[in-house]
């Protein structure tokens, strides 16, 4: 990890797919755990070894299995920005119910226990520096990386305009809704819009429905924005690069993660 001064502002460079030395897997202490949603958590984790990340980047996690001789992984991205401490990642995590690692997860670790991961990884990222506008559409745990990037900009002081459309089943359940509400009041260059699936009357949420072309029709108001990075459930990324390419945007400036 290296940050250097550009234009005032700090910036980070993270390990690059090219990086010559593989990451090793590593004790990570957990020192903290934040109540996200009512199956969600973040998991804050001090790693003794980084070369840093860039937001929109995952780590592996390893857990054993009872009964299994080897240990099963899985991928988590971090919500956390890699400024100014790279060395504390926030993994996001929400229980898949019937899952092996994501229950155990979210109920299961104490602060001080220590968790096996591996990382980063992806080249799902985003700093920025080209300045284009940006729309990000997140569903469910797709929103991890997402604040990872609106973190970011926001420690760096970039100005550069985000839009972010956040879907969950009820409002209770949005990610970061409290961060998000904050972060917004406080840079006019982040727009917050929020859609439930499943409480028609809430007043917090602007849309009532899943994600689709007139919903994002809707936010755009005619704007198409020169960029989107989409993350979520396959179904919704793959049906929200149509709609966008739909509404105009160039498919080849639309960067997507699926998380099945
Ligand atoms: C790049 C990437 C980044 C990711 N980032 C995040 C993140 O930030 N946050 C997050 O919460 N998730 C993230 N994920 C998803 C995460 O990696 C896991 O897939 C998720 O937590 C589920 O893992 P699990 O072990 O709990 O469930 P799994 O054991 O993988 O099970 C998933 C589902 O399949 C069902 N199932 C399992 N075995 C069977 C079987 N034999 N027959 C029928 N059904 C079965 C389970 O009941 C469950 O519903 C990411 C995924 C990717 C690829």
């Amino acid at each position: 990890m290296s940050s250097s001064s550009l234009a005032g502002s700090l910036v980070v460079t993270g390990r690059s797919a090219s990086a010559k030395t593989p990451p090793r897997w590593q004790a990570a202490e957990v020192i903290e755990i934040l109540e996200e949603a009512p199956d969600a958590v973040t998991l804050r984790l001090r790693l003794d070894e980084t070369d840093g990340f860039l937001p929109g980047q995952y780590y592996n996690v390893r857990l054993g299995v009872l009964g299994e001789s080897r240990a099963v992984q899985r991928a988590y991205s971090v919500g956390s920005s890699p400024l100014p401490d790279p060395s504390v990642i926030d993994l996001g995590v929400r229980e898949v119910p019937g899952g092996f690692i994501s229950p155990r997860l979210v109920r299961d670790l104490d602060v001080g226990q220590h968790l096996e991961v591996r990382g980063p990884y992806g080249r799902f990222t985003w700093t920025g520096d080209d300045g284009d506008p940006v729309l990000l559409v997140g569903a469910g745990s797709g929103l991890v990386p997402l604040m990872a990037m609106i973190r970011y900009s926001a420690a760096v002081g970039r100005d550069v305009p985000m839009c972010l459309v956040c879907s969950a089943s009820t409002y209770d359940h949005a990610l970061y809704r409290d961060d998000l509400a904050r972060l917004s009041d406080e840079h006019r260059w982040l727009r917050v819009v929020h859609s439930v699936t499943r409480d028609p009357g809430e007043p917090r949420a602007a849309y009532h429905r899943r994600i689709d072309r007139d919903l994002l029709a809707a936010v755009l108001d005619g704007e198409v924005p020169p960029q989107a990075y989409l993350c979520g459930p396959p179904a919704m990324v793959e049906a929200t690069v149509v709609a966008l390419t739909d509404l105009g945007v160039d498919p080849s400036r639309v960067r997507s993660e699926k998380y099945d």
